[in-house]
């Protein structure tokens, strides 16, 4: 999954942190996940489930992930909203996820 830089200077959310308006670029892990919490500046909380194999049951379980991911100006996620995220570099001591998209 690749974000897409957009060429205009001019143009953007004027955060440096935006993958598409500003210089961070993403890499790594991607998730798929629903906002759960949009009360920081710039911050939203993403859950999402993972399947978690049980050896001695020979069976998975559903576990359940909350991430910190940065959110750009221009994307605003808001509580509820169904968002990808994908790993950057550590923007701060718990956040090294940004939001890349709102999912319809
Ligand atoms: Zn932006």
């Amino acid at each position: 999954m690749k974000v897409m830089k957009v060429k205009d200077e001019g143009a953007g959310c004027g955060d440096r942190n935006c993958p598409v308006h500003g210089t961070l670029s993403t890499r790594g892990r991607a998730f798929e996940g629903v906002v759960v919490s949009d009360r920081m500046a710039r911050t939203v909380t993403v859950e999402f489930e993972r399947m978690h194999y049980v050896p001695k049951y020979e069976r998975y379980e559903r576990r359940t992930s909350r991430i910190h991911a940065h959110n750009p100006p221009c994307i605003s996620a808001k509580a509820g909203d169904r968002v990808r995220i994908m790993e950057c570099r550590r923007l701060s001591r718990t956040k090294s996820f940004v939001v890349i998209e709102k999912l319809g």
